[in-house]
Formats: C-alpha cells, sequence, structure tokens
C-alpha cells in the first residue's frame, strides 16, 4: 500500500480511516475499538453517540412521567433511576405485591360476600399502578407483567377464598362452593379481561398521539 498525504498535517501516511478511507497519520488518527478513525468520522460518531443518548434519557423521562413511548434497544426495562437490581424488584417485589393482593382479595370476598373476580377488578388497577412504582415507570413489559400478575392475584385469591381455614389457622378443606355469589362464567371471564386491561394500562401508560 503506498503512502498517502494525510490532509490536515501534509504528513505522508499509511494509515487510512476505517470509514471513510481517507489517510490519516499518527497525530489525527482516533482509535476506535482498535480501528483508525479520522477527526471528521471520530466527531461524527461521538456526535451520534451523544444523540442517541440524549434520545434514550428524552424517552426515560416520559417513561417516568406516565407516557407510553416505543422502547429502543438498549433501553432500560426499570426506568428507576439508581434503583434495585433488576432481578430483586421484578421477583421479591412483584411477588410480594401479588401475594398481598391475593390475600386481600379473599378476605375481602369473604367478609363482604363479593366474588374475588369482581373485586379483582379494583385490585387490578392497584397492581398497574404498583408495578409502576417499581418500574420507576411505564413501560410495556411492565404491563405485559402487571395484567400476568393480576390474572395470577384474582386466581390465587379466588382459591384462598375457597379455603375453610380453622380458627387455629389449619386449612381445614377445600370448600366446594365460595361463600360469596359465584358469578356466571361470561361475567367471570369478563372480570378476568378488565382486570387484565386496567393492570396493563397503569402499567403500560397512556399512549399518546
Ligand atoms: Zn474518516
Ligand atoms: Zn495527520
Amino acid at each position: 500500500m503506498p503512502a498517502y498525504l494525510c490532509l490536515a498535517h501534509r504528513r505522508p501516511s499509511r494509515a487510512s480511516c476505517s470509514d471513510c478511507g481517507a489517510p490519516v497519520c499518527a497525530d489525527c488518527a482516533v482509535e476506535a475499538g482498535g480501528a483508525p478513525l479520522c477527526r471528521e468520522c471520530a466527531n461524527r460518531d461521538h456526535d451520534l453517540a451523544s444523540l442517541r443518548s440524549e434520545g434514550m434519557e428524552a424517552r426515560l423521562m416520559l417513561r417516568r412521567a406516565g407516557v407510553r413511548v416505543r422502547r429502543v434497544a438498549g433501553d432500560p426495562l426499570i426506568v428507576r433511576s439508581g434503583g434495585m437490581p433488576v432481578a430483586f424488584v421484578v421477583i421479591v417485589l412483584t411477588a410480594t405485591l401479588t401475594a398481598t393482593v391475593a390475600v386481600l382479595l379473599a378476605g375481602a370476598a369473604e367478609s363482604w360476600g363479593v366474588s374475588v373476580a369482581l373485586l379483582g377488578i379494583v385490585a387490578a388497577a392497584v397492581i398497574g399502578s404498583g408495578v409502576r412504582l417499581l418500574f420507576g415507570g411505564t413501560s410495556t413489559t411492565a404491563g405485559v407483567l402487571a395484567a400476568l400478575l393480576a390474572l395470577t392475584a384474582v386466581t390465587l385469591g379466588s382459591s384462598l377464598a375457597q379455603l375453610d381455614v380453622a380458627s387455629s389457622g389449619v386449612v381445614v378443606a377445600w370448600r366446594h362452593l365460595p361463600g360469596p355469589p359465584a358469578l356466571d362464567r361470561a361475567t367471570f371471564a369478563a372480570c378476568y379481561v378488565l382486570a387484565a386491561a386496567l393492570a396493563y394500562r397503569g402499567a403500560a401508560g397512556r399512549r399518546v398521539r
């Protein structure tokens, strides 16, 4: 390969910019991942990188404010800044949230004589907001997670409501018919769908047009 003149320094050079191919000398070559870049290409890459990170910051700000924006690859799932480790938040806190809601649902259904599925609609809204708080903002992933958790909580709550618990706290038997009035299948299914939708909406955020 013949030597070319570096345009910036008028100095012969055998190296060339790995992007645009312009000859670069030792003084103007900028190392980027082991390959030399000329100053212009390095600056442009830098500008692109900062544009991308500004874009991500803007999306995160919107998600923290509860607005639903498309997540771009590389954006964090959990938008709380300086948040807790992902696995901890997702597993421990959401499991606690779901179990707590299920127990509350069963208890409320028992004392008010209302179906768990009906109460679950209210609980789902709570779960949606809860997951949104845990994630520190909105995201589609959080929405799907919230919907699944709401369905789990209602199902779990329904099962708990059917447990016949002795005063000692020992589970005696499964009651065949729960105390609260049973809903017909269609109403029951509608409650589930509504609960999932509310939970999703709470955690995924409002879509802006
Ligand atoms: Zn270049
Ligand atoms: Zn040069």
